[in-house]
């Protein structure tokens, strides 16, 4: 049963679920708080960020670097900014990845909050404290881990949110069922992306399901030893994908798991490739890409995660049970 409003604790961080934002007046101290979003939630939300400084960023990935943190870091002097301040991104991933990443090294960390706004950040982006700034091709290239002082989720941003980014949040749901969680994957197939988007009580309860897988896993490993390699899962060929063609983090995970599921099946005998096919059709994301292989295996050659002649992968037994399968680069390059 979902509650109304609540708050939960993990690590150091405090949860305002389902909570409006003008709340937040309430938590922090307005004067010690610098907002950063961007022009687009600014535009449709200004009314809200009016009693708060707040620093308007560019929409959009390409934003995501070392620049824009430097102009971010150059207000934060001019509004004298100090150890007592707390940073709080209000945005979609690119916001809180670059809030998170600015607050770490800001005098060398400050105090940090997120509102996520739109339903991935709220279910991945927002949750586990990885923050950072893409280089050139290379994403999340530079960044730490920070675990933020509190996420606020407030639903009511959703509703101005395009159709598009729901399908690019649903790509991670579908990831989050499938190496965890068996029965969220029923309920997803069952349902689709216009029931959750018309009827609140299934769309909160969906969030705070997701929330708590990913929580769970972040919490057993915080610094992805272990445990959260998992959360890998379509991601490898996913980041190659982004790297050479200018795809959106989701279609590349939806390309990525479609990829996972058909090794899955030769490498540990995986038999619901299908299902797992026709769930990420239903959400309306890519299941193919007609990539060059070459150019592939040489980007994934030079992935982080690599492990000498190997590459890790995130592999599934079953629908709701994944497993980390070492695999020979030469094998990797056969199967592209
Ligand atoms: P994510 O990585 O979570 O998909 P981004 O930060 O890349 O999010 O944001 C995607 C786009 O959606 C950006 O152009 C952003 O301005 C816009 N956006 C974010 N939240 C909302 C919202 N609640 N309503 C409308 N547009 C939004
Ligand atoms: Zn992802």
């Amino acid at each position: 049963m979902i509650k109304q409003t609540y708050l939960f604790k993990y690590s150091a961080t405090n949860i305002f679920f389902n909570m409006p934002i003008s709340s937040l007046t309430k938590l922090v101290d307005v004067k010690q708080c610098v907002i950063i979003t961007d022009e687009n939630i600014f535009a449709l939300y200004k009314v809200k960020f009016k009693k708060y400084n707040t620093i308007v960023l560019k929409a959009g990935e390409e934003y995501k670097v070392q620049q824009t943190a430097d102009s971010i870091i150059k207000q934060l002097l001019e509004f004298d900014a100090d150890r007592n301040t707390i940073l709080i991104g209000v945005g979609g991933g690119v916001i809180t990845d670059i809030t998170g990443y600015v607050a770490s090294i800001y005098k060398r960390g400050v105090q940090l909050g997120f509102v996520p706004t739109t339903l991935l950040a709220m279910i991945d982006a927002s949750i586990g404290g990885k923050n950072g700034i893409d280089v050139g091709h290379y994403k999340n290239m530079v960044g730490c881990f920070k675990q933020p002082n509190f996420i606020l989720f407030d639903f009511l941003f959703l509703k101005t949110l395009p159709q598009k980014q729901w399908q690019q949040a649903f790509a991670e749901i579908i990831k989050h069922a499938c190496i965890k969680d068996a029965a969220l994957f029923k309920e997803i197939q069952i349902n689709n992306l216009q029931f959750y988007r018309s009827n609140k009580k299934a769309l909160i309860a969906l969030i705070e399901k997701n929330i708590v897988i990913k929580l769970g896993i972040v919490q057993k490993d915080e610094l992805e030893n272990g445990e959260r390699k998992l959360l890998n899962f379509g991601h490898t060929l996913a980041h190659a994908l982004e790297n050479l063609y200018q795809l959106n983090h989701g279609n590349a995970v939806s390309i990525g798991i479609a990829f996972a599921v058909k090794l899955s099946q030769k490498i540990t005998g995986f038999n619901q490739t299908s299902a797992v096919i026709e769930l990420l059709n239903k959400y309306n994301l890519p299941v193919e890409l007609n990539y060059k292989a070459s150019k592939v295996f040489e980007v994934l050659k030079k992935d982080k995660k690599r492990n000498q002649q190997e590459l890790h992968f995130v592999l599934l037994n079953k629908i709701g049970k994944a497993v980390i399968v070492p695999i020979p680069l030469q094998e990797i390059e056969k199967l592209l």
